[in-house]
């Protein structure tokens, strides 16, 4: 039986019904824009993440351009990023003109290394982008520690990380912004694009909101310029429906990657990392020489509850990744690699200065040996065990 990466109907047809309901009732309605779906669905948002204000925005992309333009970053401004996401995270700190300077991660949580972030610091940093990325959180007591000392402002790219949790926080609960995406590949999935913008301030909740709809307030009069950053009345409607079953949604992927880290750590060759070697480098390949580890799983670490967007192995030895990529691609297994090309590399940043580009190592050798194997919720325990039985294949087992 094929193992998809991903497949979003079986998370979506069984809701079947109740989607057509929603969109017969946006049909009928008629108010297509900002409607009252969506409002009902960012009040929704927020007291699941146990904020003031949210924002339903176009995509996950837009409502990072946005928390940067409400955070008046400009041309020249300097903003801290990892170099180990998404390209959107980087992206719209360039559309804005100012600068992104990429940090080193984690090996262990592929994270943002703080002391990375802070020696990267300048006279011009004005904001720092910290990513949950594959469903965990960034080191946001470091991070949030790092900001007050030198007056940084904070967005969280939360995008892989709705409901997340970092000592009992929200993911994108715990900074000036937060940020989602509804991408279908997310854990709360759309139909389409669509995102959404968080903050606890009143102020900047009301300057997004002008901001969203081309800075127009009151209508037609325009002291700032915006964009049109809004999500579809319809997409909320149908979004809805599935927040209802979010909770269910994250149990059922916690399960798999459970059952992941369950059956493949007891293969030879096969560990999982040590939360005691966070961002410690030396003591990490020390480890991995030491342990001849072939394999390494991902961990979720005690102090966070990890929503496994992605379960993200790393394959030690040089080809080692790429031929297990061909093994799972040939047993019918999907598989992808996020991400091969680490953003200080990406060619459209290739003129920003060097120093905005320097020491990122530990991305660069994350980006050849990430695998992130199938882990969305409707995965089958068949379905999981022949994702098992082919990677014990292939280390020997
Ligand atoms: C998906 C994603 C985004 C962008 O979200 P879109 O809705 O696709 O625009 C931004 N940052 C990260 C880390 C992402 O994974």
């Amino acid at each position: 039986m094929p193992v998809p990466l991903l497949d979003v109907n079986a998370q979506n047809l069984p809701l079947e019904q109740e989607l057509q309901a929603a969109f017969q009732q946006v049909l009928r309605h008629g108010r297509f824009i900002m409607g009252p779906e969506m409002e009902a669905f960012e009040r929704e948002v927020a007291a699941m993440v146990g904020v003031k204000h949210a924002l339903a925005v176009s995509s996950g992309t837009d409502a990072l351009l946005l928390a940067l333009m409400a955070l008046n970053i400009k041309p020249g401004d300097e903003v801290l990023c990892p170099a180990f996401t998404f390209f959107a995270t980087a992206g719209a700190v360039s559309r804005l003109g100012a600068v992104p300077v990429f940090c080193d991660i984690c090996p262990v949580c592929f994270n943002l290394d703080v002391e990375d972030a802070r020696a990267k610091i300048t006279q011009r940093t004005k904001a720092i982008i910290p990513v949950h990325l594959f469903g965990q959180c960034a080191d946001m007591d470091g991070i949030l520690k790092l900001a007050a000392e030198h007056g940084l402002k904070v967005i969280e790219d939360a995008a892989q990380s709705l409901g997340a949790t970092y000592r009992g926080r929200q993911a994108g609960s715990m900074a000036d912004f937060g940020t989602y995406s509804f991408f279908p590949s997310k854990n709360l999935g759309g139909f389409g694009d669509g995102g959404m913008l968080v903050t606890q301030d009143d102020e900047l909740a009301e300057f997004a909101r002008v901001l969203r709809v081309h800075g127009s307030k009151p209508k037609y009069h325009h002291h700032f310029v915006g964009g049109n950053f809004r999500m579809d009345t319809l997409q909320c409607a149908l979004l809805q429906i599935k927040l209802r079953h979010y909770a269910d949604y994250t149990r059922r992927r916690q399960r798999n990657a459970a059952h992941y880290t369950e059956a493949l750590s007891a293969l030879p060759g096969v560990l999982q990392a040590d939360p005691a070697h966070c961002r410690c480098v030396e003591s990490q390949q020390a480890w991995l020489a030491k342990t001849e580890a072939r394999l390494v799983l991902p961990v979720a670490y005690a102090h966070q509850e990890h929503i496994w967007n992605q379960y993200t192995l790393r394959v030690i030895g040089e080809g080692r990744r790429e031929a297990l990529r061909a093994h799972l691609s040939a047993a019918g297994i999907g598989c992808e690699v996020y991400y091969p090309i680490t953003l200080d590399q990406q060619g459209c940043f290739a003129a920003l200065p060097p120093s905005s580009r320097a020491g990122c190592a530990i991305s660069h050798q994350m980006a050849g040996e990430v695998l992130s194997i199938p882990i969305y919720g409707e995965l089958t325990e068949t379905q999981r065990l022949e994702v098992i039985a082919s990677i014990a294949g292939f280390v020997g087992a």
